[in-house]
């Protein structure tokens, strides 16, 4: 045994194979060793040393899983299965083994400052862009037209905080700005640093874990979040209680119906796999898009966008491939706009349908709550 996994973990699976039809990497492939139980053997083989880190399928499958969690639903023996990988990763991504970019990335937002400058990133990459002009929160001072009532009371007293994500903090800043004006009574402390999300789940888990302990201590009260992935990580190592996504605690009784062209608008959800699957939290967003305006399910929503973290980065193609099918069913469910609930699924849907000039348009749940028509593309 070489102790790189929690052996109570890596126990768990029955090879009952219940997750296969779940995984997008089993269903692209057919390869039982791109399947969620393929990938708990191989973590076996490691374990007990059948297999060295060198063995080029363990490299292979540790950055071929898009880290999506969608057999952790799915299983009946309650495999953690995203826990499991980012322990894998911890071990095998080490030294040599290491994508470059993800060291890049993940020595990028552990340095506050320069987290702090990143706001250049929306201006040079090109699925980085800032908000579009039409997503953007009237500016404080506009007068509010008779039908808007007043902004919902603050969750949790006055003890809440708003974690302003590393990335979205630096690609799309207006994803806080949106949030703040949904809950007034947040807290904003400004020296956050980073949640150790991308750090926990690009091989460096001891260190995303320490991260997450220290935003913890700097953020006061319950922490709400505008980002699936920071969401499931922090609740994961600080407690599901100090934990809350923007749409569990926003109240949306009070908002206006989001329209355009004189109907209501059209809206669907991408969830957030780890916001879906680490956290349960899919019902919450869809009720808040109901209330404000007709909501349409798209079939696939809840299976990963392909942005995944660094995936996009780290293995363009695949990451194109699916994201493309999503595409497809987004435009022909006859959505005006996809509303993405994390800054990487929102990156990717924005890339994906500028690149085909889509009318359609990708804009966060806490953009499409603070803009009139919900960010649709207007006639
Ligand atoms: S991970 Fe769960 S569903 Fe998949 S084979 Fe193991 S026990 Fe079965
Ligand atoms: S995390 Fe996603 S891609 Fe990886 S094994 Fe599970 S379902 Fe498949």
């Amino acid at each position: 045994m070489t102790g790189v996994f929690d052996p109570e973990e890596l126990s768990r699976c029955i090879s009952c194979g219940f997750c296969l039809p779940a995984c997008p990497t089993y269903a692209a492939t057919g390869d039982e060793a791109s399947s969620p139980r393929g990938r708990i053997n191989l973590m076996r083989a490691l374990e007990t040393g059948r297999l060295d880190a060198d063995d080029p399928t363990l490299l292979e499958q540790s950055s071929a899983c898009l880290g999506c969690r969608a057999c952790e639903p799915v299983c009946p023996a309650g495999v953690p299965y995203g826990s499991l990988l980012e322990q894998w990763r911890e071990h095998q991504w080490r030294g040599k083994h290491r994508p470059p970019l993800a060291r890049l990335l993940t020595m990028v937002v552990s340095l506050p400052p320069v987290v702090r400058a990143m706001g250049w990133g929306r201006f040079v990459l090109p699925s980085g862009r800032g908000p579009d002009k039409a997503t953007r929160p009237a500016p404080t001072g506009t007068p509010k037209p008779p039908t808007q009532p007043g902004p919902p009371e603050p969750p949790a007293g006055t003890g809440a905080s708003l974690m302003l994500g590393c990335f979205e903090r630096a690609m799309f800043p207006g994803v806080s700005r949106a949030a703040r004006t949904l809950l007034p009574g947040l807290k904003v402390p400004d020296d956050q640093g980073c949640c150790g999300a991308l750090h926990a789940h690009n091989g460096e888990l001891t260190k995303g874990r320490a991260l997450a302990r220290r935003l913890g201590e700097r953020l006061p009260g319950r922490i709400v979040t505008t980002s699936g992935g920071c969401a499931a990580h922090l609740a994961d190592v600080i407690g599901r209680d100090r934990v809350a996504e923007l749409s569990e605690v926003v109240d949306v009784s009070a908002l206006p119906e989001r329209r355009v062209a004189g109907r209501r608008v059209r809206v669907t959800l991408q969830d957030s796999c780890h916001l879906r699957n680490g956290l349960g939290v899919w019902r919450e967003p869809r009720e808040a898009l109901s209330a404000v305006a007709d909501f349409v399910e798209t079939p696939g929503a809840s299976d990963c966008c392909g942005a995944a973290g660094t995936y996009s980065l780290l293995r363009p193609i695949e990451s194109r491939r699916i994201l493309d099918r999503k595409l497809d069913a987004i435009e022909a469910s006859g959505a005006d706009v996809v509303v993405a609930v994390n800054p990487g699924c929102l990156r990717q849907l924005r890339t994906g349908l500028r690149r085909r000039k889509s009318r359609v348009r990708a804009v966060h749940l806490a953009e499409f709550l603070t803009t009139p028509h919900g960010g649709a593309r207007t006639p």
